[in-house]
């Protein structure tokens, strides 16, 4: 199991304890395999939070057949999520270690419905869209990752 620094053990996951119904969540499906529930601090009325009832850190040790499986069902959730708020969007969020900005170390996708002018910012950096990055470096950026 891979663990990212100030990350804690399994034993006191908070949603590992909410994953076996030891602490309540607002579900809004579940299967053998994943959960679906509100987010208890919410960004924007709606947003919610898909994980895998075993404990995975991230997508750093998660299971292949388990993220098949979360990546079906978030497809599901993220439809639902937006036929329920008819929102201008849904956002899907991934934090992959603490770095990353993930604070409960137990995997989870953010899905969060978004309406232009919003309080939610997340954005990428202004001016970024500048300077189309040049050819090479994306090939050889391409490369690195692929033969990682
Ligand atoms: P992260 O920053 O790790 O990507 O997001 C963790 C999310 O879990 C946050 O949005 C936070 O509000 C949510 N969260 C933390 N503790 C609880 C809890 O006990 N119950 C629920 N439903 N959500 C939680
Ligand atoms: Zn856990």
């Amino acid at each position: 199991m891979v663990y990212n620094r100030t990350m804690s053990e399994p034993a006191d996951c908070i949603f590992c304890k909410i994953a076996k119904g030891e602490i309540p969540s607002s579900l809004i499906f579940e299967d053998d395999v994943c959960m679906a529930f509100m987010d208890i601090f919410p960004v924007k009325a709606g947003h919610c939070l898909l994980i895998p009832k075993k404990h995975y850190t991230n997508m750093f040790d998660v299971d292949p057949e388990v993220v098949a499986h979360l990546g079906r069902r978030l497809a599901e959730l993220t439809r639902k999520v937006n036929a329920a708020f008819k929102p201008d969007g849904v956002l899907n969020i991934v934090a992959n270690g603490v770095g990353a900005g993930q604070e409960v170390p137990h995997l989870h996708i953010h899905v969060i419905p978004r309406n232009e002018g919003d309080e939610f910012r997340f954005q990428f950096p202004k001016n970024y869209r500048d300077e189309m990055a040049p050819r090479e470096d994306l090939d050889r950026l391409a490369r690195l990752i692929g033969e990682s």
